[in-house]
């Protein structure tokens, strides 16, 4: 058997080891406290319910945060709100009046769930849409002001009982059991929460979680990608907020009352801290932090009032001395350290099976057809820039035929990335026209050239450097896939996914990193970098190719199969204009080329007419900027 057809040989370790796989891990964990359920003392089984709860809503942070980069301290407001939705319904003359006795009393917490979902779905979509636009410090400071106001709204409501709150919530009945006790409701609740990171392990791992995870760090390269970056913050945002809410919903059937004092900001950013000590970015993490969290607490408000001989909320003090401590010593979270000490037990799971191996049906990407050889696809006209007094860009006009490739060089700060930006969509012209396919793409975001087929690389490379290179290739395919969030959570998108790996690494195969499909972007050398950038664009189907400084760091081998490349994608009529600074490389392969000094272009023709331009010439040659020789070294 070839190496590569067996994966998991590959990974082994030395032989000898006791192996278990993460998911066997959770397996066994998952049957063993169930197991131990039943026998666990009432004390033990509250505080593994509470922790469930917790880690319910730390999983929704773990995603906000640790994956999304957004940062809220509000989350404990939502929990309020599920919890002050059922317990309102369940006990209200009011509701009961609106309800008009149509729902019998064993099915008014499912009524105060859909409520409390329903009210903090419409509450958090609101909430982002406003909130999520502020940048920086701006959208924690923001969170603070709403957990803030909706705690204090809680307190203030009349009809939610004010600051004594709701009691008499009856406990849940499921298919006529009563879940009065915490061993009863503490099954359903870690059934949630199981349930829960199970959909949110699975949307991580599909075409809308690359997207996810693009959120934090690489939002202008997912939007390049054709990824809507507001709206997935947006819904990643509500989804945090629905767990927390879903949380709200259990904790008030297992306490039966339900006042505002656990939902201010204190546990707010205790639940913050929970997902950012056991792992930011793990959701498994949430869990190991809602753990942490809650026994620590316990313990300090026994030890410390003993201790110190006074009674008062010390715990808080001794909570912000670890949390900078961890923070300092485990930037990720002990998730992160916890899986690091056990690799030498467990073994990472094989990576993706390659089609062959794929059990799923094969679906089809959407495919675009490719233009005719000769058909204009990118025009510029009279496109500038200006950033304050400086003229970037000085009413350049340019066009990209299918089957064509098209060189733009200059100096540095000649302002070619600064077109590049302007054709791409990532910044509008101040002046001037470009037209992709015919259409005018005036103010159209990067994602809206991205679906008229233009794909990029970046002078800079932007990977998610942690993702291993296939996952990185196989974002740039997301416009050609359909499923979104709900098929992903539920697993209803594999064979779609098995499409997309496949497709992604038909690309790295084809750009030559075949052997690296599966290590971590960073891992790779920058040259190597540019490539993966490449193949992420291939893997979207271009007819436009846009690559600025594909050739940097390339050996010459590479550059020779870089050449190769591009010259087989000219052949199948993609049209590629390409920034360049390697002289040799750009003068064996354009068509044409466009010279850019100053912002202006000061030439344009074949290699050989542009070589013999006098102006060429001297803006080379005569400049403080001599690449020209330096590539003739
Ligand atoms: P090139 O890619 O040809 O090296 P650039 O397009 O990066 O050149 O830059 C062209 C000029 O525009 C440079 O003088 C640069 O400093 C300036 N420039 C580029 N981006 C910005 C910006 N966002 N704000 C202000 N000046 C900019
Ligand atoms: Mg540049």
């Amino acid at each position: 058997m070839s190496p590569s057809s067996n994966p998991v040989a590959v990974n082994a370790p030395p032989a000898g080891k006791p192996l278990v796989t993460p998911r066997q891990l959770t397996l066994i964990f998952v049957v063993a406290l169930a197991l131990a359920w039943g026998f666990l003392p009432e004390f033990t089984v509250s505080v593994l319910s509470n922790i469930g709860l917790y880690a319910l809503v730390a999983a929704g942070l773990v995603m906000l945060t640790g994956v999304g980069g957004m940062t809220s301290f509000g989350q404990a407001a939502f929990v309020g709100m599920g919890a002050y939705a059922t317990a309102w319904i369940c006990t209200s003359p009011t509701a009961a009046a609106w309800l008009g006795g149509a729902v019998s009393p064993a099915l008014l917490p499912w009524a105060g769930l859909l409520l409390g979902l329903a009210f903090t779905f419409a509450l958090a979509w609101v909430l982002g849409a406003v909130t999520l636009k502020l940048q920086g410090h701006y959208l924690p400071l923001c969170t603070i002001a709403w957990g803030l106001s909706l705690y204090f709204l809680f307190g203030n409501m009349e009809f939610l009982g004010g600051q004594t709150g709701i009691t008499g919530v009856p406990p849940l009945v499921v298919a006529g059991v009563s879940l009065a006790t915490p061993r009863a409701l503490g099954v359903v609740i870690w059934a949630v929460l199981l349930l829960a990171l199970w959909a949110m392990h699975n949307l991580l791992d599909s075409r809308e979680g690359r997207a996810i995870r693009a959120l934090k760090g690489g939002r202008l390269m997912a939007e390049s990608m054709g990824v809507d970056t507001a709206r997935h913050r947006i819904k990643l945002f509500v989804l945090a907020a629905l767990l927390a809410a879903v949380s709200g919903w259990l904790y008030a059937h297992l306490q039966r009352f339900v006042n505002p004092t656990p939902f201010n900001l204190n546990i707010g950013i205790e639940l913050l801290f929970m997902a950012v000590v056991g792992g930011a970015g793990h959701l498994w993490g949430a869990v190991l932090g809602a753990a942490l969290i809650t026994l620590l607490k316990e313990k300090l408000q026994d030890v410390l009032p003993a201790l110190l001989g006074t009674s008062g909320n010390f715990e808080v003090i001794v909570f912000g001395l670890l949390m900078l401590f961890v923070l300092q010593r485990f930037a990720d979270g002990l998730w992160p350290t916890l899986s690091r000490l056990a690799s030498r037990w467990v073994r990472n799971e094989a990576p993706k099976a390659a089609p062959a191996a794929s059990k799923a049906a094969p679906a089809q990407l959407a495919q675009r057809t490719l233009p005719a050889s000769g058909e204009l696809l990118l025009e510029a006209s009279d496109v500038s820039k200006r950033f304050g007094g400086l003229v970037a860009n000085n009413a350049i006009s340019m066009t990209l035929k299918a089957g064509e490739i098209h060189a733009l060089i200059g100096p540095n700060g000649a302002g070619k990335s600064t077109f590049f930006n302007m054709i791409s969509g990532v910044d509008d012209p101040t002046s001037g026209v470009v037209r992709l396919s015919g259409q005018s793409m005036a103010t159209k975001p990067s994602r809206a050239f991205a679906a008229l087929g233009l794909g990029r690389t970046f002078q800079h490379v932007r990977l998610l450097g942690q993702r291993s290179v296939v996952e990185n290739v196989a974002l740039g395919a997301h416009l050609r896939a359909r499923r979104g969030w709900l098929a992903a959570m539920l697993r209803l998108d594999r064979a779609e996914e098995a499409a997309l790996m496949a497709e992604a690494r038909r690309q790295i195969e084809r750009c030559g990193l075949g052997a690296h499909a599966d290590t971590p972007a960073a891992s790779l050398s920058l040259g190597q970098q540019r490539v993966v950038e490449i193949a992420r664009a291939l893997a979207g189907q271009p007819s436009v190719l846009l690559l600025d400084e594909p050739a940097a760091g390339l050996r010459h081998l590479e550059k020779r199969a870089l050449s190769v490349l591009l010259s087989q994608l000219r052949a199948e009529g993609l049209g590629i204009l390409v920034v360049e600074h390697d002289m040799e490389f750009v003068m064996n392969l354009a068509d044409r080329i466009t010279v850019l000094e100053f912002g202006t272009v000061i030439a344009t023709g074949t290699p050989a007419e542009v070589q013999a331009n006098p102006r060429v010439l001297e803006a080379y040659l005569g400049g403080a900027d001599d690449e020209l020789l330096e590539d003739a070294r």
